[in-house]
């Protein structure tokens, strides 16, 4: 595996599997603080909302709570849920960005290359 390809900001040759450019830097997975700063919290919200839904089910089966009402919650905070999962997809998926413009692939990424 030695393919390569150019950087997107240098035109260097670099590996194609580079997450940061060896000639000048480049590093599109390293993004700002306000980027850091919105995955935090879409992380949080995505916890807290999940988190949400389990207290709702351990109220409507503890007490006569109606099992109706909770599975109306229950779709209400998961369309909730939509946009921090959305966020983190996103996120996700700048963090597989190269410098050459490729995306590296996760499931290489998780299980790594063989
Ligand atoms: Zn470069």
């Amino acid at each position: 595996m030695s393919e390569t390809g150019t950087c997107e900001k240098c035109a260097s040759e670099i590996s194609l599997e580079a997450d940061r450019c060896p000639e000048c830097g480049h590093e599109p997975s390293s993004s700002g603080i306000l980027a850091g700063l919105l995955s935090m919290l879409a992380t949080i919200g995505f916890i807290l909302l999940a988190g949400f839904i389990l207290i709702i089910w351990v109220v409507a089966i503890g007490t006569s709570f109606e099992i109706t009402s909770a599975i109306y919650l229950t779709v209400f905070v998961l369309f909730l849920l939509l946009f921090p999962a959305g966020v983190l997809v996103a996120k996700m998926n700048q963090e597989l960005k190269t410098p050459t413009g490729g995306k590296k692939d996760w499931r290489e990424e998780i299980f790594g290359d063989n």
